[in-house]
């Protein structure tokens, strides 16, 4: 099963306490719609990877199998230590990259395009960073970390850096002198001109200070969290495809093949000739699609089903043909276009979230859900609760959920 399962449960308590303490400081740090649509990226990003594993950890054993320069007993626990730094260095490159050079920006602004920054923030994950991503891992490989250490360090560097996602902790001293912080990444996701391509680290902080990529929070410029080019959009595939998307279309309309591959090379902000506009604090606007409290609620409360399964299909990976594994993942991925549909107010969406609901009674009919087979209680609750979404949704006014 796979290991991030566990994580599940610390991941929404205490993304609960947080979002409990802001409101009770009056910050206004949450917003449902942004929140969900992490969660949601999350979710897409672990189906993912499921996938994407079968051909990057492949090639890592491949690569591993065949030009390792020794083999790294797993007994010695000063060894993992070596290989956790190791992967932390690999780390700062990828992620450094990641921001200077267009075609892999494509794969990572994911986790940057939310415009609030909360623990929900470091569930907004990428799907397609892994395409580059694998071959910043392969000089550990020819050092000869074992695959399995390689995918043990992995996930202790990605888990690290979810506490650092939040702003209500301050400046903590000596600490965030040497290690990644929430005040130091905070920094990382601003877009003010002084955090742009700053604060790369994973763990370590001192990455960045060794390769002059380190920058202090200001108290006096407080950061603007997001991405110069916003998302505008709660669609979590979309998330993943726009910046995709963009550079597959400047790279179609630039003439000539230098200035075509140059379009994928070039920093995300491309190669002006002249200095860029000074970043506009005062003219920001957070992107708003003011979805009705009760949808909000709604969809938080769907989102949650669609956890419940994803909880299922990782824990039944191993029971799962790969057909399977495909049909539940289009499913989920379906499942969770809808909602933020709803939560964007489109049109279509009211439409489809009806479709959705009487799919999901009808599944009480089958005699399992990819090889769970619900109680009886378990398949009349769902029924109920399906049926009384879709009366609830169908009596709410047409404005209410169609596009602005
Ligand atoms: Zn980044
Ligand atoms: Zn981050």
């Amino acid at each position: 099963m796979s290991p991030i399962v566990y994580a599940f449960p610390v991941f929404l308590v205490t993304m609960g306490v947080e979002a409990l303490i802001a409101r009770r400081r009056g910050l206004a740090i949450y917003d449902v719609p942004d929140a969900v649509t992490s969660l949601q990226t999350g979710m897409l990003s672990q189906i993912a990877g499921v996938f994407a594993r079968l051909l990057t950890f492949a090639l890592y054993v491949a690569v591993y199998d065949r030009f390792a320069a020794g083999t790294w007993p797993t007994d010695n626990i000063l060894l993992w230590g070596v290989a956790l730094l190791l992967y932390d260095f690999c780390y700062y490159w990828n992620h450094r990259l990641n921001h200077e050079v267009g075609v892999l920006w494509a794969g990572h602004v994911v986790h940057h395009n939310s415009e609030y920054y909360n623990l929900s923030t470091a569930l907004r994950q990428s799907s397609t960073s892994w395409v580059i991503g694998w071959i910043f891992t392969l000089p550990l490989a020819v050092l000869g970390v074992p695959p399995v250490m390689l995918a043990t360090v992995g996930l202790i560097d990605l888990l690290y850096q979810y506490w650092v996602h939040t702003q209500l902790v301050g400046r903590i001293g000596w600490f965030e002198k040497i290690l990644v912080s929430p005040s130091n990444h905070r920094v990382h996701h601003g877009q003010n001109d002084y955090c742009i391509d700053r604060n790369y680290g994973g763990i370590l902080i001192i990455w960045d200070r060794m390769f002059g990529t380190y920058a202090d929070e200001r108290a006096v410029e407080p950061v603007v969290f997001g991405v110069k080019k916003p998302l505008a959009s709660f669609n979590p595939v979309w998330a993943n495809l726009h910046y995709w998307a963009e550079l597959t279309g400047a790279s179609w309309r630039a003439s000539g093949w230098r200035a075509k591959l140059g379009v994928w090379l070039a920093p995300p902000g491309g190669w002006p000739d002249g200095p860029q506009p000074d970043f506009d604090a005062a003219g920001f606007r957070r992107f708003d699609r003011h979805t009705p409290t009760a949808l909000r609620w709604y969809v938080l409360g769907h989102y949650a089903v669609i956890n419940l399964m994803l909880a299922h299909f990782l824990a039944s990976l191993d029971r799962l043909g790969m057909a399977q594994q495909v049909g539940y993942a289009v499913v989920m991925t379906a499942m969770m276009l809808v909602l933020g549909g709803l939560l964007e107010g489109r049109a279509w969406a009211r439409s489809a979230e009806v479709v959705r609901l009487l799919a999901l009674a009808g599944a009480t009919l089958l005699p399992d859900w990819f090889g769970f087979a619900a109680p009886p209680g378990v398949r009349a609750a769902l029924v109920a609760a399906a049926l009384v979404s879709a009366l609830w949704l169908m009596r709410r006014p047409a404005r209410v959920v169609q596009a602005a």
